[in-house]
């Protein structure tokens, strides 16, 4: 390991009041701020903001095996109109952090495996992943939003049901000028 893990990060576990005798457990209930950059491109939870974390840990042979759930509020844009978007997350955890020194750790490509180093281990890759994975590709504000007029960029939502540009395709416009001259009418 190459980076320290600080005791006092919030998602940082001391694990030293749960042992390692296997089997024995250790329940862990935290809000926490949202580390920065927790999201992709178009889905975010927003820096700060509240994670609640609800886990069991227990001890096993070769690590501490967390489990439980993470519930976090994340936001984005709608992939088709950029409405605003936001969901809550409600995602479940399960994890082995190896014990220092375990045959896992040895024997585990390092970007592999989550460890501990010493009795401290770290939520925070866990917690990332699997926020990350629950979020969606596209957000949509609802299943079946129209998106934006392509000519206007006006959503198609705050648009009147006949609302239609003119000049779409610049040969319908010339069919549309040969029309109207037919019919004697000035072309706008
Ligand atoms: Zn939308
Ligand atoms: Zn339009």
């Amino acid at each position: 390991m190459t980076n320290t893990l600080d005791p006092a990060a919030p998602l940082v576990i001391d694990t030293a009041t749960l042992g390692r005798s296997s089997g024995t457990t250790l329940a862990v209930a935290r809000e926490v701020p949202a580390p920065p950059a927790l999201g992709t491109d178009v889905f975010k939870v927003p820096e700060s903001s509240a994670i609640d974390i609800d886990v069991l840990l227990t001890a096993v042979s070769e690590g501490v095996l967390v489990g439980g759930e993470v519930t976090a509020s994340a936001e984005g844009e709608c992939g088709r109109c950029l409405a605003p978007v936001r969901d809550t997350l409600r995602v479940q955890v399960q994890e082995l952090y190896a014990y220092e020194g375990s045959i896992t750790e040895e024997t585990t490509d390092a970007d592999e495996i989550l460890r501990l180093q010493g009795d401290l281990l770290d939520l925070e890759p866990a917690v990332r992943d699997a926020l990350v994975l629950a979020m969606p590709v596209t957000p949509l504000c609802r299943p079946d939003c129209p998106g934006l007029c392509t000519e206007c960029g006006v959503p198609w939502d705050e648009l009147p049901d006949d609302h239609s540009h003119e000049t779409v395709d610049p040969r319908w416009a010339a069919l549309d000028k040969l029309r109207l001259a037919g019919e004697d009418v000035e072309p706008n």
